[in-house]
């Protein structure tokens, strides 16, 4: 095709879009990258990256509640939420200038705006209007917050808004019980909010290991938060004033009614609505151009990240497989290679170790208990939950749970689950062993390191449970 002007064009400037576009340069490719909001995308401007640096600031409260038992006398802290959040902005501008300056060293040229497909071949930017033919498109366009439809959705927020409130909520509910939820209830919680988790079922985190939901659920519940089950947000109603000499609304006094569908109120400073993700394939033009999606709008791929438009390919979370941005990049990286650099390889999706970033925190990687027991027909379980040495100074009583789940046929560690300080650190390890099919005996082999939380899982002989299936009669 001789009229083409780049060989790779890439929308979406986030994990997965970034790695692809440089990854294809270095190749030789000639690559044209689209962002419309901020290069880095949502993990580095309002993702991991920001959230992470405000789970810092929230955990300083016990830091200085503790100090106190190892023989600390300090003067009254105080917080200014102002300050923090300017912090963040400027790592994240810093951030989002080395994302641009590392594409352009590598030869890809960046647009900042909004790219849709006008055909198969044919990219229009929104911003100056041209448009680009490229042999060869890449969708990276991630996934958005989920909204609800009830009189005064227009008050809430999501987490796209919530790192850059101007007023710090004392009060605030927060809709959903999945990983965000419960991450922007610890940190709002750690900074001095009031908060209330709404969810419609009975406990968060659904799909977590069940013993790591009800830990977290009693931990947060000692630490102060609410938690509204099996309801959720029927209308909400605002204070807000237009002040008439200026037109202006006063933001200084805003209080938000909430009826929840059960009929319970609340008064709260913001509401935070975080049910969900969806991936951000509307308005995209893929149908002008084929390209298939699945049910929920995520765009369809084989496990190559091919579209059925065999030169369109999508990578991270807008084809909805494992939404987290190791995924989106590592998807990225093997399209390049593939398409660009003639090493074609896959992105394996298994025994992806995660981190729920609450305090204390989630470190995960493997099977759940209850995806065991329906896999295999022998399952055990090592179970242990102790208070950290920590705590027998600090006064703290949170407690660590760790879970080691175990093929009782070949002795392979199916899954860890663990609840504990650093949790998300351990998790990381432990992927590497579960990657390696290490088995319980050489977890019991492995010498401890002592006196850490995470010796608990090489020195945890007995069991607390079999699993066995039962044998259907013959
Ligand atoms: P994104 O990073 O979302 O990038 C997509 C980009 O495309 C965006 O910048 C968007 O502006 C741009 N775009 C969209 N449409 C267009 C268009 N038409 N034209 C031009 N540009 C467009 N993951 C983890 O692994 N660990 C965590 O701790 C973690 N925490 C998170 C916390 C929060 C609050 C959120 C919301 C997400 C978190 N994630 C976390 C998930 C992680 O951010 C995503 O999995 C990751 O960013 C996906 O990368 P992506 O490249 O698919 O999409």
């Amino acid at each position: 095709m001789p009229d083409l002007d780049v060989d790779l064009f890439v929308i979406g400037g986030g994990s997965g879009g970034v790695r692809a576009a440089r990854i294809a340069a270095g190749y030789g490719a000639k690559v044209m990258l689209a962002e419309e909001f901020r290069m880095g995308g949502t993990c580095v401007i309002r993702g991991c990256v920001p959230k992470k640096l405000l789970v810092y600031a929230s955990r300083f409260p016990d830091a200085f509640h503790d100090a106190a038992g190892f023989g600390w006398t300090l003067p009254e802290p105080s917080f200014d939420w102002s300050k923090l959040v300017a912090a963040k902005e400027k790592e994240v501008t810093r951030l989002e200038g080395i994302y641009t300056r590392t594409q352009e060293n590598a030869g890809v040229t960046v647009v900042k705006s909004r790219a849709v497909l006008e055909d198969a071949h044919t990219v229009h930017l929104l911003a100056d209007g041209r448009r680009v033919r490229a042999k060869t498109i890449l969708i990276a366009t991630g996934a958005k917050p989920n909204l609800a439809d009830f009189p005064g959705i227009e008050h809430t927020i999501t987490s796209n808004e919530a790192f850059d409130l101007k007023r710090f909520p004392k009060r605030i509910l927060i809709a959903g019980g999945g990983y965000i939820a419960l991450e922007f209830a610890g940190l709002f919680a750690g900074l001095g909010s009031e908060v209330t988790v709404i969810y419609r079922g009975d406990n968060v985190l659904r799909g977590f290991d069940e013993d790591l939901r009800q830990i977290l659920t009693a931990t947060y519940k000692e630490h102060g938060i609410r938690f509204i089950f099996n309801d959720v947000i029927g209308k909400i109603e605002s204070n807000l004033q237009v002040v008439e000499s200026t037109s202006q609304v006063d933001e200084s006094a805003l209080e938000l009614s909430v009826t929840t569908r059960k009929g319970e109120q609340l008064i709260v400073d913001q509401v935070m609505m975080a049910i969900g993700r969806s991936p951000n394939t509307a308005g995209l033009g893929l149908e002008a151009a084929g390209v298939a999606l699945d049910k929920i709008g995520a765009v369809k791929v084989d496990d190559s990240s091919r579209s059925n438009v065999p030169h369109i390919y999508a990578v991270g979370d807008v084809t909805n497989r494992v939404n987290l941005t190791p995924v989106a990049i590592r998807e990225g990286h093997a399209f390049a290679d593939s398409v660009f650099g003639g090493k074609p390889w896959q992105t394996d999706h298994s025994l992806i170790p995660t981190a729920v970033f609450t305090t204390p925190e989630i470190g995960t990687v493997g099977l759940t208990e209850a995806e065991a027991i329906e896999k295999f027909a022998v399952i055990d379980i090592y179970k242990t939950s102790f208070r950290p040495m920590k705590a027998t100074l600090s006064g703290s009583t949170d407690r660590t749970l760790m879970k080691i789940v175990v093929d009782g046929e070949t002795d392979r560690v199916l899954g860890v689950h663990i609840f504990s300080e650093d949790a998300g650190e351990m998790a990381q390890l432990l992927g590497i062993a579960l990657k390696a099919g290490a088995t319980k005996a050489q977890f019991d082999a492995t010498m401890a390191v002592h006196p850490t939380a995470a010796e608990e899982l090489v020195t945890l002989r007995t069991r607390t449970t079999r699993h066995e299936r039962a044998v259907a009669a013959t």
